[in-house]
């Protein structure tokens, strides 16, 4: 039942407020009480029934609700880091794959690879995630590409998801098209539809299905029927939509009522009416936009529209390296025009919302979870203008530390 004292900033992305308010108080309180938070405000403010509680000193430090991932490809073998200098030097997707690279590299070493390594491998991202301040991490399959090794990278997202660090799993079979379909896609999309998604379903594998919308990928009629079925039985729609082509994924989002519709560099003035019409939440991913040399997604456009715009990793080997979500929200300022307020909501309170989470996690008010990270700085300004390796010296989730940097002094 400790009292966190002595905080310089509190940013509470209180879930109601505006897109631009990250809803800091200066000189403030944080009161949780076993998994659960329990008061937030002004430090003259704290009710005298905590009084007498252990407290904790900040140092003076700005705390954050707990960082949410909304969007990574987490369990995989292998890097691709061969193929980096050959597309600085103007390799193309196609002549990459044709030399046998790319996503079919990442699905052929990831089937190889056993549980063991993966899990091991995965448990290694998150304990460095965890030390950057993220406490919740959406994890999609993808390189397995069958059902036995699809069901296998969602148990190991669920064997993963039994410390206070939440971990929720989606089916992404819909990914691109395995090579052993490739002269047959409609009996893959059929063995997607009626054997993957009811047997994930049954097994409580996943809260998301998924699907990659691309003309190297899945077509709108495909994914719809995927998205259909997954909804059937009770997994929410997710897209990666309108990435390298404008496709009409961001329209198919809010036609099926998607949890969110993630990229979006190339998202049509329509498909921005329709998400923001159904209240579909965009999901930014700026590494994306960064090693692939694309324009941004048009966060402002989104923003104003009324388009709710969350900011995640993409955490993966070909288009997203890396799953320092600090990089990725300072990136979604300088490359997207997101204020820093902005871009913390959209790594919170708007990324739990895109997980169906935002009533549990996301902001730091009474009855969410005690999850929040402690940043060595005084506001969430000068958090993401100075970039550092980690400036995160404390990371809470559930009431329980998973990460200390030194004793907070
Ligand atoms: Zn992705």
């Amino acid at each position: 039942m400790p009292v966190l004292t002595n905080i310089g900033a509190l940013a509470r992305c209180v879930r109601s407020a505006p897109a631009g308010d990250a809803g800091v108080v200066e000189g403030a309180a944080l009161v949780w009480d076993g998994a659960t938070i329990r008061w937030a405000g002004p430090a003259a403010d704290l009710p005298g029934e905590f009084s007498g509680w252990p407290s904790e000193d900040a140092g003076g430090r700005l705390v954050v609700p707990g960082l949410v991932d909304c969007h990574t490809h987490l369990a995989f073998a292998g890097w691709r880091s061969d193929e980096f200098a050959l597309r600085l030097m103007g390799a193309t997707y196609l002549d990459i794959a044709a030399a046998g690279g790319g996503i079919a590299s990442t699905v052929a070493k990831t089937r190889a690879a056993s549980t063991e390594y993966l899990t091991a491998r995965c448990r290694a991202h998150l304990a460095e995630m965890a030390s950057l301040g993220v406490t919740t991490v959406e994890a999609k399959s993808g390189y397995g590409l069958n059902v036995e090794h699809e069901l296998r990278l969602l148990g190991i997202y669920r064997s993963l998801a039994t410390g206070p660090q939440r971990i929720l799993g989606t089916l992404l079979a819909a990914h691109v098209i395995p090579p052993e379909y490739r002269d047959r896609r409609s009996e893959y999309v059929d063995l997607i539809e009626q054997e993957l998604i009811p047997r994930v379903a049954r097994e409580g594998l996943a809260r998301f299905c998924d699907v990659f919308v691309e003309e190297s990928a899945f077509t709108v009629e495909e994914a719809r029927r995927i998205l259909l079925a997954g909804k059937r039985h009770g997994l929410a729609p997710k897209l990666h939509a309108d990435q390298l082509t404008s496709g009409g994924g961001g329209e198919l989002a809010a036609e099926v009522g998607a949890a969110s519709a993630d990229h979006l560099e190339r998202i049509s003035e329509a498909g921005i009416r329709a998400m923001a019409a159904a209240g579909v939440v965009a999901v930014s991913l700026p590494f994306a936009s960064l090693y692939l040399g694309v324009m941004p997604l048009p966060a402002r456009r989104l923003l104003n529209a009324g388009v709710p715009v969350a900011v995640a990793t993409d955490f993966n080997p070909g288009s997203a390296p890396s799953y320092h979500l600090p990089v990725a929200m300072t990136l979604a300022c300088t490359i997207q025009r997101m204020t820093p307020a902005e871009a913390l909501r959209g790594a919170t309170v708007v990324a739990a919302r895109a997980l169906q989470l935002d009533w549990e996690i996301g902001s730091l008010e009474p009855g969410k979870s005690a999850d929040f990270a402690v940043i060595d700085s005084d506001s969430v300004d000068h958090w993401l203008y100075h970039l550092r390796p980690n400036a995160c010296v404390r990371t809470v989730a559930k009431g329980r530390d998973i990460w200390r940097s030194a004793p907070v002094s």
